[in-house]
């Protein structure tokens, strides 16, 4: 391979330019007395713009319940505060069996022109437990068998996560059958785990458990918060490159995600976190 036709070159080349570029273009920096000052913020060269032609390192909270407990004009104000006040690239609003009023606060995020990227989703309720349908259409019906509600969703062309997954509850897939099912068709294949869910971070090993799950099986690790409340939002994170839903949808699908985030407080753990209204169960 020719020299100039080395990744490592091009990519030092290119920092030299940018770095070239940035110096030819700010003036000299002089207090009135002629003596030089410092710039008012230093140069971040890491993070933005991106180097070595990695693009930088995007968050991404794939579980948010606008209509946090019960649906009511206040919830969702405070809520859509909250995400807009994030430090959040993308967050995907995923009330229970219900696409509506995630709907509405796309469309007003859209109208406002709000930094966050909302996307639309919903938590299904399946035979076999919650399964999270990310960038929907349309609504997936509930009580579905979790193979067919994967087919759903992906009829679609929306990701399958399956929400908190292995604890010893309804509302969680089980291990054998999401061995099962990655052995099968890709239309019934779900696309990722839920593998930093700040309640289910409480249970002794989860997250280790959901990770090699992940990888015998080879599904992709996602982060969500499960926000029911506006101070939970960005608690559980996916991170990927880029900051785009586009990047995030195809890290998920190339299996380039990872996790991160922090368990509720004390406080939070005995709130309504895992029930929804029974209207929408
Ligand atoms: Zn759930
Ligand atoms: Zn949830």
């Amino acid at each position: 391979m020719p020299r100039s036709a080395s990744p490592l070159g091009t990519a030092s080349h290119g920092i030299r330019i940018r770095l070239e570029q940035v110096v030819a273009a700010e003036p000299p920096l002089t207090a009135p007395s002629g003596a030089a000052v410092l710039p008012a913020a230093p140069l971040n060269l890491w993070d933005d713009p991106p180097v070595h032609g990695l693009p930088s390192i995007g968050h991404a909270d794939l579980h948010v319940h606008p209509s946090g407990n019960t649906v009511s004009a206040e919830t969702l104000t405070a809520v859509y505060a909250a995400l807009r006040a994030s430090d959040l690239q993308i967050a995907v609003l995923t009330d229970h069996n219900r696409v509506d009023v995630a709907q509405e606060l796309v469309a007003r995020s859209r109208d406002e022109g709000i930094p966050i990227k909302l996307v639309v989703g919903e938590e299904i309720t399946t035979r076999e437990g919650h399964l999270l349908g990310v960038g929907l259409a349309a609504r997936v019906p509930a009580g579905l068998s979790l193979a067919a509600t994967v087919a759903a969703v992906h009829e679609q062309g929306g990701i399958a996560v399956v929400a908190h997954p292995l604890l010893p509850i309804y509302v969680s897939a089980s291990a054998h059958l999401l061995v099962e099912l990655a052995e099968g068709d890709l239309r019934f294949r779900p696309d990722a785990l839920e593998a930093m869910h700040p309640l289910a971070a409480w249970v002794p090993g989860w997250r280790r458990r959901v990770e090699r799950l992940a990888q015998r099986c080879g599904y992709a690790v996602v982060g969500g918060s499960d926000a029911h409340v506006p101070r939970s939002v960005g608690r559980g994170r996916t991170c990927f490159h880029g900051d785009t839903e586009a990047a995030l949808l195809a890290a998920i699908r190339g299996r380039k995600t990872w996790t991160d985030g922090r368990p509720y407080p004390i406080r939070d753990i005995f709130r309504r976190h895992w029930t929804s209204p029974p209207a929408d169960r």
